[in-house]
């Protein structure tokens, strides 16, 4: 079979493989410093034309971004859109690192170096796939595109408007990304969506300044009680939210993501050592359900009044309530933010709510399409053994940039290690993932190439 001739070939090229992503990690590509990184996406570049992938560099309101294609002259094929950032973090602190981290060094079947993990390493995976596969057989059986941006690491602030500007050149089938590590049992894992998050910030002042508790107490308010009784108008002790609407938009998970989220590994005994608490109160289900598929929210914190050491006896004037949602499919921040507003009118019109950090909004891919099946498949032939398959997570990335901005199904498929040390000292990425994360893509090109 074709697909055997191509996983053969990688298996004969890993040395040259793994020269090459050293060659990458070498190259410094420092976002948040905007050291090397323009001379990354050139590199990158050149290691795209080599393979085979015709690229250009467009440029954006930042660092560049890195595209490539591979065409068949078949438009009916199916077209994959591989995501990954070439940017890397910051090295520091440097004498925490047992080898220079942009002198990349292989130690027992690990290499070690800043960005082996995040992302160069399983950014050029999907490359090396494309080139083994154009070697061995002459052609693909489905269009490949690569967008791989240089701002991950500061927050992708021009990707929004990248794909936005580009709609048509980037139009796919799906939406690949590797990114973050793989489960900690060694298991590979697929993720079809995530929550979204956003932030808000309540302030509410009762007088023009803190008051004598014994000259004025009981005739003035107070600015901390009122803002804890509003708070609690928000939930009820079942950790029900009591914001009218709250819940119009979210969607209940299917028989099939039911089924997915049974399939789990679930140990809730580790998980409270891991969390740090006496005990985890829900059942396997009930546990993921709150965990993918509901939306909470959250007092990060409350600041107000006197909280240092002994007393003072006064009224406070003033409190804020730093307060957070993690939004699920397929809520909306701004709709969701208005009915946060109708509470306020409702409950405490004093209230003022600020809003500061940049939302971002859930996202979901079926896991029960066609496309979805397919990628599960390829993951479970190359690794022989059934992927962990989260029908959606529950933190949050701007995946819906692919699912609502481009409007195309996303999937993420982690190659790293677990203990890949991402943002740390000695961030490495084991040789074995390194290779099977290009027979992992090798695998799915064919299998999508498959008439589905
Ligand atoms: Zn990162």
């Amino acid at each position: 079979m074709s697909i055997e001739k191509v996983q053969a070939r990688i298996k004969e090229l890993e040395e040259e493989y793994l020269e090459i992503l050293k060659g990458l990690v070498r190259q410094k590509s420092i976002s948040t410093e905007d050291i090397g990184v323009r001379e990354c996406a050139d590199l990158l570049k050149g290691i795209m034309e080599k393979a085979g992938i015709d690229t250009a560099i467009y440029e954006t309101g930042g660092q560049p971004v890195v595209y490539g294609e591979v065409k068949r002259e078949n438009s009916e094929s199916i077209t994959i859109l591989f995501y990954g950032h070439y940017d890397v973090q910051p090295p520091e602190p440097l004498d925490k690192w047992d080898s220079p981290p942009f002198e990349p060094g292989v130690r027992k079947g690990r290499i070690y170096g800043r960005g082996t993990g995040d992302n160069k390493g399983q950014l050029i995976t999907h490359v090396l796939a494309v080139k083994t596969y154009l070697e061995t057989l002459g052609s693909l059986p489905v269009n490949v595109k690569f967008l791989f941006e240089g701002e991950e690491e500061i927050g992708s602030p021009n990707l929004i408007p990248f794909v936005q500007k580009h709609q048509e050149l980037l139009k796919a089938d799906l939406v690949l990304t590797s990114d973050g590590p793989m489960h900690e049992s060694g298991a590979p894992l697929i993720a079809f969506g995530v929550r979204g998050v956003m932030n808000f910030d309540l302030h509410l002042k009762t007088a023009s300044t803190d008051n004598h508790s014994g000259n004025k107490g009981g005739v003035i308010p107070n600015a901390i009680w009122e803002m804890v009784e509003f708070l609690s108008t928000m939930k009820d002790e079942k950790d029900q939210v009591l914001i009218s609407g709250f819940y119009d938009d979210v969607v209940a998970p299917t028989a099939y993501e039911r089924e997915l989220i049974n399939n789990l590994p679930y140990d809730p005994d580790r998980l409270a050592t891991v969390y740090g608490v006496d005990k985890i109160h829900h059942e396997k289900e009930d546990f993921y359900s709150r965990l993918l598929f509901k939306p909470t929210l959250t007092i990060n914190g409350i600041r107000g009044g006197h909280i240092g050491e002994g007393t003072k006896n006064i009224i406070p004037c003033e409190s804020t309530a730093k307060m957070e949602i993690r939004l699920v499919y397929d809520q909306e921040p701004e709709d969701l933010i208005n009915k946060v507003k109708d509470h306020i009118q409702r409950y405490n019109p004093s209230i003022r709510l600020t809003r500061e950090e940049e939302d971002m909004r859930p996202s979901k891919t079926s896991a029960e399409l066609d496309i979805s099946k397919a990628v599960i498949r390829s993951v479970e032939q190359t690794f022989s053994e059934k992927p962990v398959v989260y029908p959606g997570m529950g933190g949050s990335l701007p995946d819906y940039v692919w699912t609502k901005v481009l409007g195309v199904p996303s999937i993420m498929i982690p190659y790293a290690n677990a203990d890949e040390a991402n943002h740390a000292p000695n961030e490495n990425l084991k040789l074995d993932c390194f290779y099977n994360g290009i027979h992992t893509s090798a695998r799915i090109i064919y299998e999508l190439g498959k008439n589905l």
